[in-house]
C-alpha cells in the first residue's frame, strides 16, 4: 500500500487465547523497559508514555546504577532484555554511561536503545564507542518527518553498531489510540487479560516494577490535565522489599487495580501519525 493511501483507524485486534494466557503466566526471565528522560523532542499524538505532557526530567545515573545492581542480585542472568527509552533517551547528556551500566550488570541480556533517531547525527564519539563496546542494539522508529535516514544508516555502519527499524520501510508510521476511562469504571481483570501491554511492557522506575508503561507514566497525564488517576502501592512491586525474583514475576502477571482506568475495548489502531496538540481526547 502506498504511503499516500489513507488507512482508516480500526479496532485493535482482540488478542488470541494464547496471548491472553501469556499475560497471566509469570515469565521465566525478566524483560524490562525504563526511561532515561521523561520528555521528548518529537511530541507524537497519543504517545503512550505521555511524553508530550511531561516536564523536562532526566533519570539520575546513581539511581539507575542501584536499581541495576538490585535486579542483578534478584535475577542474575535471568534477564532477557533491557530497553532504554523515554521520552527521547538521546536527550540525556550521560546516555553513554547508562549503556555501560546496563551491560556491566547484564552481560547476557539484549540491551536496546529505543530512539526516534532525531539526535543520532549529533551524537559524539563517546556515545558511538559505548554502543559498540557494550554491544547495544539501537532500535529506531521511522516517522513521516524530515529526516535523512540514509545518513543514519551510514553512521550506524561506519561505527559498526547493530541497529534496526521497528517499522517497515516505505510504510509511514501509524499511531494507536489507547483511551483511558478517567472515572476508573472498567473491569481490571478483563482489561488485564486482553491488554497487549500487560506483563509485556514491564517498566522500572525508582526501584519499582510495573506490569506496563501506562501506570508509572500516568503522573504526566494527571499533572497536565489536573486529574487523579490513582496509583497505589498495589500497582507496583518494590524491588528492595522482596528477596524473591519469583514473587516479582507473579506480581507482574496479575492485574493491578489501576487497570480499571483503561478502556481496552475502545482501543483503535492505524491512525495517521501527527503531532500532539496536548488535547485530553488523545488519551481518553
Ligand atoms: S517519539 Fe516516542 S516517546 Fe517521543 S513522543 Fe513520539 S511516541 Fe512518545
Ligand atoms: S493499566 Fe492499562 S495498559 Fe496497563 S496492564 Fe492494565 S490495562 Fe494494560
Amino acid at each position: 500500500m502506498s504511503e499516500n493511501n489513507k488507512i482508516q483507524p480500526m479496532p485493535a485486534p482482540y488478542p488470541s487465547l494464547e496471548r491472553q494466557l501469556l499475560n497471566i503466566v509469570p515469565h521465566p526471565r525478566l524483560q524490562l523497559e525504563t526511561h532515561l528522560v521523561e520528555h521528548c523532542d518529537l511530541n507524537c499524538h497519543m504517545c503512550m508514555h505521555f511524553s508530550p505532557l511531561a516536564q523536562p526530567q532526566f533519570t539520575a545515573i546513581d539511581r539507575f546504577f542501584r536499581d541495576m545492581q538490585r535486579l542483578q542480585e534478584l535475577f542474575g542472568h535471568a534477564v532477557s532484555y533491557i530497553m532504554l527509552l523515554g521520552g527521547e533517551p538521546l536527550l540525556h547528556p550521560r546516555v553513554a554511561e547508562f549503556l555501560e551500566i546496563a551491560r556491566k550488570h547484564f552481560p547476557y541480556a539484549e540491551v536496546i536503545l529505543y530512539t526516534n533517531g532525531i539526535k543520532i547525527p549529533q551524537m559524539d564519539t563517546a556515545f558511538w564507542e559505548s554502543c559498540k563496546k557494550n554491544n547495544i542494539t539501537i532500535t529506531l522508529t521511522r516517522y513521516p518527518i524530515s529526516m535523512d535516514y540514509r545518513r543514519i544508516d551510514k553512521l550506524m555502519i561506519e561505527y559498526g553498531v547493530t541497529y534496526q527499524y521497528c517499522n517497515t520501510p516505505g510504510r509511514s508510521k501509524k499511531s494507536s489510540h489507547y483511551p483511558l476511562d478517567i472515572q476508573g469504571e472498567q473491569d481490571p481483570r478483563q482489561n488485564f487479560l486482553t491488554c497487549d501491554m500487560a506483563n509485556r511492557c514491564i517498566f522500572l522506575r525508582d526501584g519499582r516494577l510495573y506490569t506496563c508503561c501506562v501506570i508509572p507514566n500516568i503522573q504526566h497525564f494527571n499533572a497536565y490535565f489536573n486529574q487523579n488517576l490513582e496509583v497505589t502501592p498495589l500497582d507496583y512491586i518494590d524491588i528492595y522489599q522482596t528477596d524473591s525474583g519469583a514473587e516479582i514475576m507473579r506480581f507482574l502477571a496479575s492485574p493491578p487495580p489501576f487497570c480499571r482506568y483503561c478502556d481496552v475495548a475502545r482501543r483503535t489502531i492505524l491512525h495517521e501519525w501527527t503531532y500532539s496538540q496536548k488535547d485530553i481526547h488523545e488519551w481518553t
